[in-house]
């Protein structure tokens, strides 16, 4: 018989499989020889008492083995000789598109204006030491993306849990640890993303897709509004029977390439704010109660929302134990993000502390037309910049000097390596901006009078929430409106939000190809 239950256990003895069936079985009054295994099948912890638990959900088998499963192993078969399939971008949304077609049976080739994850890492490793920054390799252009040295949570608010599974399976498949099929707030940390993301290139080139790095699309071919193809940066033109256009919410050339050829794209609201840093010891008090972070609890995560003048203000990709990166994507601008190692075990615990932008709002401060967002968003990354050495030192502030308008003397320690250095970012930020933030943050405070702290640094400017541009497609073809052959795809044309949901709109919009190049 198979019976499915729920079990607390406590974080120390989560892991201990001989002491979580005797558990089971006392729970469930059954006796120890007859039950023959236990399958765990979702794992969350719950913090909201005064002593955190694990909340287990278990299948029992009793008096009965664990049937039989087909190992589920994604087979592919060779593709040299198929259609091809252009993918513009090989993040998140890229890669799982082109296994996906990979698996319908078409050939893509992925063309990458960056590196490879490894050649990747020394230009990171100059925007982080010498503040320079490559336009086409950094931590949001290169190889998986934005999502190879981000936090690689993975999280979604999509509820197509079998699509999920997909993705979370192939991410195992090619590396990832399997508790993420388990974990109701999976993670797998920047330290171990490189390597999966690599072995997902070696399945695809093994099955005869192509991947090109250094090649950046600058035009793209087209006739009689029918998409053809694209040019690369140097003049060499590639072809192919559809156009998967994944490349981000930062490739901003691709969006005024778009516009100049006449291609419709549509002016998108997004949100803004900072990073907040705390020391990962205020966060594990607030969460737990504990004065010091029991050695079996996880850096504790938190996650806020308010109204101000009806208009939300949000916590954005919280990571516990991480670090605050610099994410510009072109010199002359500052733009912070979070990431975590897979033991997010830094000292310090970092949000976006974000609030919505709408179209309208911004055409009241002069921002207008199908580049509202997007204008606006570079303007305040400019200014963050501009107010600064000219290096990738952030403009940071105290947490309440910075809600009441005032200069920090100092500031606090922080994981963010190029620097911090004492600026107003209330001057920096827009009034209405900066009015929401701060009063967002005295009313986090309201429910947590631990989070509102001189402790915590406030670090401008977080500004790649989302795409400020939409690029709209068909609810059925998913393709472009007005240009066949065109398919635009993931975050940067709007249509995710993460990692996981722009690896499952990836395979969305190659199923979609597959049934336009079959028709
Ligand atoms: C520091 C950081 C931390 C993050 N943490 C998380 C997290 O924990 N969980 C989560 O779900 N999400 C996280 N994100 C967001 C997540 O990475 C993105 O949502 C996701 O990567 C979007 O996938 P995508 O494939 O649509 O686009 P991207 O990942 O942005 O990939 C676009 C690709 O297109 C390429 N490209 C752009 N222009 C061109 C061109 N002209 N020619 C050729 N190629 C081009 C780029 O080089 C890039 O590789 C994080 C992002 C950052 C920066």
């Amino acid at each position: 018989m198979k019976k499915t239950i729920q079990l607390k256990v406590f974080p120390s003895k989560v892991n201990n499989l001989e002491f979580i069936k005797s558990l089971a079985c006392k729970q469930e009054g059954i006796n120890k020889h007859e039950l023959t295994d236990i399958v765990i099948v979702k794992r969350s912890l719950d913090a909201r008492s005064s002593r955190p638990f694990f909340l287990l959900r278990i299948d029992l088998y009793i008096d009965q083995n664990i049937p039989e499963q087909k190992e589920i192993t994604s087979q592919f078969s060779d593709v040299s000789d198929a259609a091809e399939v252009l993918v513009i971008g090989a993040g998140p949304a890229g890669y799982f598109a082109a296994i996906e077609l990979i698996e319908l049976g078409l050939r893509p080739i992925i063309i990458d204006r960056g590196k490879d994850v490894r050649e990747r890492r020394r230009d990171l490793k100059a925007i982080q030491q010498e503040g320079v920054v490559n336009g086409d390799s950094n931590y949001c252009f290169g190889e998986g993306g934005a999502g190879t040295y981000s936090d690689g949570k993975l999280y979604t608010r999509s509820h197509k849990r079998g699509k999920i599974e997909k993705v979370l399976r192939l991410l195992v498949e090619h590396g990832a640890i399997s508790d993420i099929m388990i974990d109701a707030h999976p993670h797998i940390g920047s330290n171990k993303l490189p390597k999966i993301i690599s072995a997902i290139r070696e399945t695809i080139e093994s099955h005869g897709g192509v991947v090109r790095f250094n090649s950046k699309v600058v035009d793209f071919i087209l006739k009689d509004n029918h998409l053809n193809g694209v040019k690369l940066e140097g003049g060499e033109t590639i072809k192919g029977s559809a156009v998967i256009l994944a490349t981000g919410h930062s490739a901003r050339d691709i969006y005024k390439l778009l516009h100049g050829l006449d291609i419709t794209i549509e002016a998108k609201p997004f949100a803004l704010g900072l990073r907040i840093e705390h020391p990962q010891s205020i966060i594990d008090k607030i969460q737990y109660n504990q004065t010091e972070r029991s050695p079996y609890l996880p850096a504790a995560s938190y996650s806020m929302a308010c109204q101000v003048e009806r208009k939300g203000v949000f916590s954005f990709c919280m990571c516990p134990g991480g670090l605050v990166v610099p994410a510009a994507t072109s010199p002359g601008e500052i733009v912070v993000n979070g990431m975590s190692l897979s033991r997010r075990d830094s000292a310090f615990a970092n949000s976006g502390i974000v609030t919505a932008i709408e179209l309208d709002e911004l055409e009241n401060m002069g921002y207008a037309g199908v580049f509202a967002s997007l204008d606006f968003q570079k303007d305040v990354e400019t200014k963050m910049f501009n107010a600064g050495d000219g290096s990738q030192k952030a403009p940071a502030q105290r947490m309440i000097d910075f809600t009441e308008a005032k200069l920090s003397d100092t500031l606090n320690s922080t994981s963010y390596i190029p620097g911090l250095y004492s600026a107003p970012l209330h001057d920096l930020l827009p009034s209405s901006i900066y009015y929401r933030l701060s009063e967002g943050l005295k009313q986090f405070g309201k429910k947590n009078t631990s989070y509102f702290t001189n402790d915590a640094n406030v670090i401008g400017v977080e500004s790649r929430t989302s795409a400020p541009v939409k690029i709209p497609r068909d609810k059925e073809t998913f393709m472009h409106i007005g240009t066949p052959a065109l398919f635009p795809c993931g975050e940067g044309a709007g249509y995710a939000g993460g990692i996981l949901s722009a690896a499952m709109d990836g395979q969305n919009v190659a199923k979609a190809v597959r049934k336009f190049i079959n028709s």
